[in-house]
């Protein structure tokens, strides 16, 4: 789907002036992304026309950007498709609340249920219990056991004997005597749907009466997880679905299809392996992950939880007045190292994924420490402003560092390529850009 838009978007991104040509041209390649992702006709049909009343009227064509306004058209909708933000999970009347985990082997059930009941604990203030009822494999009891000794909560399993709808069960008593407030239920899954496992899950589904059923879908299998959503869904009636791998280089397109497919919101995300790695799905920010706008906002919360507030917005306010100099860049790097790979970071950051510069460039420690030894060779003003810079000061700037010239022009290029891109999200329509932001 990204792919698909991308191109377009790129040619009208800088238009001063947007025709109804090219309006009509961006619509047909939404409509042909959406319909190549399984999204329903009627859904597709409507969300276009959306677009193009939207597009083809004042509020884009009177605009001083209309090119930046149409795609901020298509990202609003696209939000508006994925749904609001709805990370609320249930509380039952009576503890405990029990919430069921089901979906395809290797989605990331097992994973997802020791996050969530991390984020119940650490959110919600709750004493959650793990339920191993994937009998199949002795390992599956083995790694939910593993996760709640990490997590220090108690896992409640009778081994690969017993069957899935007497463990559920049996948990849940032992869930009300022990006072535990949460019970989660970590199911089996299937490398394929089929209807061994419906049955299962329906059974177990019948006897617990569940207050929220969670479907783990993995993000990057991409339209298949669309189908898999679908039956499930089509069998279980989910409550809500957790897209997991979002960390990784998929652009999400199967999120869009999902909610209109299904009609049951995203609820979260996982955002890698470890257990504190899941967040709420937010549809604004997916939309323009999908757009290829860069995941700006997750970028900037990463760097509040790792920065203190005030670097964080003073980093903000540089990347949006395009100040930013070498300097901040290397105060920037200590505190860069902490929030994760460089690479991820940077992935973030918009347009990223069209410099193919900095994608084929391994961000490792050494590479940073390189980077580091450079621009501490640089005087104060070359810091300041690299566009003083000659043969001669990137000479001396090389013989410093220990590097060769060519490593100083790669940094300086990719110094002003990220300069370029912080100048383009300042020009971010107002008012988008600030939602969301908790400073
Ligand atoms: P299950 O078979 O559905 O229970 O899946 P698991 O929980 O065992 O997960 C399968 C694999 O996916 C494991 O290696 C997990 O570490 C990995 N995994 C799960 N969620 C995520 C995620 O959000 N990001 C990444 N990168 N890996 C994940
Ligand atoms: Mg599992």
């Amino acid at each position: 789907l990204a792919d698909r838009l991308q191109g377009t978007i790129q040619r009208i991104k800088g238009k001063g002036k947007v025709t109804e040509q090219d309006v009509k041209e961006m619509t047909r390649e939404v409509r042909l992304a959406l319909l190549e992702a399984d999204v329903n006709f009627k859904v597709v049909k409507d969300f276009v026309k959306r677009i193009r009343e939207r597009a083809i009227g004042q509020e884009v064509m009177e605009s001083l950007t209309p090119g930046q306004q149409v795609i901020k058209v298509v990202r609003d909708e696209l939000t508006e498709l994925m749904g609001g933000e709805q990370s609320k999970i249930a509380v039952a009347d009576r503890p405990p609340t029990v919430i069921m985990m089901v979906g395809l082997q290797g989605a990331g059930k097992t994973t997802t249920t020791g996050k969530l009941a991390n984020l119940l604990r650490k959110k919600y203030n709750r004493n959650p219990m793990l339920v191993a009822a994937d009998v199949y494999r002795p390992a599956a009891i083995n790694q939910l056991e593993t996760l709640g000794k990490q997590l220090n909560m108690p896992v409640f399993s009778l081994g690969t004997e017993a069957n899935p709808v007497d463990i559920a069960n049996q948990a849940i008593e032992k869930a009300k005597e022990d006072h535990q407030d949460y019970v989660i239920i970590d199911t089996a899954g299937r490398l394929h749907v089929d209807n061994d496992l419906m049955d299962e899950l329906q059974q177990i589904k019948a006897n617990v009466q569940p207050d929220e059923i969670f479907l783990v879908v993995d993000a990057m299998t991409g339209q298949d997880a669309v189908n898999v959503a679908e039956s499930f869904n089509e069998q279980l009636e989910v409550s809500g679905v957790v897209l997991t791998k979002l960390d990784g280089d998929t652009r999400g397109g199967a999120a869009l299809s999902i909610k209109a497919v299904t009609d049951k919101p995203i609820k979260f995300a996982g955002m890698g392996e470890k257990l504190d790695e899941l967040e709420a799905f937010h549809p604004e920010r997916m939309a323009s992950r999908i757009l290829g706008m860069g995941d700006v906002l997750s970028l900037i919360e990463k760097a509040q939880d790792t920065v203190d507030e005030n670097k964080a917005k003073e980093l903000e306010e540089k990347m949006r007045s395009a100040t930013f100099t070498f300097d901040d860049f290397l105060e920037q790097m200590g505190q860069v190292r902490n929030m994760g790979p460089l690479e991820d970071i940077i992935g973030m950051l918009p347009g990223a994924n069209k410099m193919k510069g900095l994608k084929n460039v391994q961000f490792d420690e050494k590479q940073l420490s390189h980077v580091e030894a450079i621009i501490q060779s640089m005087t104060k003003q070359e810091r300041q402003d690299p566009s003083i810079m000659n043969a001669s000061r990137k000479k001396r700037i090389a013989k410093g560092s220990g590097r060769n010239v060519s490593e100083v022009n790669r940094l300086l290029k990719q110094f002003e390529e990220m300069k370029k891109m912080m100048k383009q999200m300042s020009n971010m329509p107002k008012g988008k850009k600030g939602k969301g932001m908790k400073f």
